[in-house]
């Protein structure tokens, strides 16, 4: 059986040309570049609530990998180094060799390199990671940005990783093709990066969706003192889920469901084009869905009229 030092040096080990010192010494010694702001994040996954311990191994990883690099994305920042740390309930090869693909397929798609971690024998598979990033002064897309007047704006589709869920806990049906649709957005999310900096000097809030649109869109409100009208017949719904759209289980699913990693953000009216010709640079759909308010407090309309989070779902007022 493989030792903790055997692992680390067959399967955590990679070259990282840009830092100072990698794995191998009591810290990874890096040069930030000059004049730079570092962002820094930190994520755990445990088994039986991030993911399930059945998930394959290369899913895994990529997801650890994915969820720290989706706030680096949130934070406009670009991504430069990471820290794995892993609890193992045993030294399980083959795991390790899917979960490695899975980790430094997506760190090394966005120039990542892993400098350290630890490595650790536990009964329930836990998983940290954290991740370095770089944004010029004053440039990181923060919670607490978010002005009255503000366009609020969604990457991508939402609800489809949560559909994915409730598909599995037998909650919503989905046809084969929908379900070929949904289930890579929860096994294998994409963070978006490029967009995030991109986003530099545009947006002024921003926020990746891990939570919920609504409880993630939220927090961006807390932190900036506003409040926000969404018009969820706007909302981004893929092709799977959009025939779906009125059921209270889709709707709490686009609003209520986490697991997206598509990120929400503000910006001044006077972006629109610029938003709208980056949407079609990167060759990723941003819906205009909603405006930030003086007045606090969230409010979702669907064609006009005021929704709420029951215990079923979203639903209308009053019906
Ligand atoms: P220490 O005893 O100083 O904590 P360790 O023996 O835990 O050091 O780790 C040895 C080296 O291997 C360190 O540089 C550490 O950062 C690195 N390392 C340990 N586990 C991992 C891992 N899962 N991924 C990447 N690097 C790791
Ligand atoms: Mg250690």
């Amino acid at each position: 059986m493989p030792g903790e030092f055997d692992l680390i040096a067959k399967y955590f080990t990679r070259a990282t040309p840009s830092a100072v010192l990698g794995v191998g010494d009591d810290c990874a010694l890096i040069n930030p570049t000059p004049g730079m702001e570092l962002a820094i994040s930190t994520d755990m996954l445990i088994a039986g609530r991030h993911f399930m311990p059945s998930d394959g191994p290369g899913t895994i990883g990529h997801k650890a990998m994915a969820v720290n690099l989706s706030d680096l994305a949130a934070m406009g920042a670009a991504p430069r180094y990471a820290l794995l740390s892993i609890a193992l309930p045993e030294a399980d090869e083959k795991f390790l060799r899917g979960f490695v693909g899975g980790f430094f397929g997506l760190a090394q798609k966005h120039n990542v390199e892993v400098i350290g971690g630890d490595t650790t024998r536990s009964g329930l598979l836990t998983i940290n990671v954290t991740v370095i990033g770089e944004v010029p002064p004053g440039q990181a897309l923060r919670r607490d940005a978010a002005q009255p007047g503000d366009d609020i704006w969604v990457s991508g589709t939402l609800g489809d990783a949560a559909a994915a869920l409730a598909h599995h806990q037998g909650k919503l049906r989905l046809e084969t093709d929908q379900a070929v649709q949904c289930f890579p957005r929860l096994f294998v999310p994409t963070p978006r990066i490029e967009l995030g900096l991109a986003l530099r000097g545009i947006a002024h809030a921003c926020i990746d969706v891990s939570d919920g649109f609504a409880a993630d869109l939220g927090h961006i409100l807390e932190r900036s003192q506003v409040g926000a009208e969404v018009w969820f017949d706007q909302l981004p719904l893929s092709d799977a889920l959009n025939p779906m759209r009125e059921i209270p289980v889709t709707q709490e699913c686009v609003l209520a469901g986490g697991d997206d990693y598509e990120l929400v953000f503000t910006a001044p009216a006077a972006k629109r084009a610029s938003i709208q010709s980056l949407g079609r640079d990167l060759n990723l759909r941003l819906t205009l869905a909603g405006r930030i308010t003086p007045e606090h407090g969230l409010n979702i309309l669907n064609d006009g009229q005021p929704m709420m989070l029951s215990r079923t779902g979203f639903d209308h007022f009053g019906t």
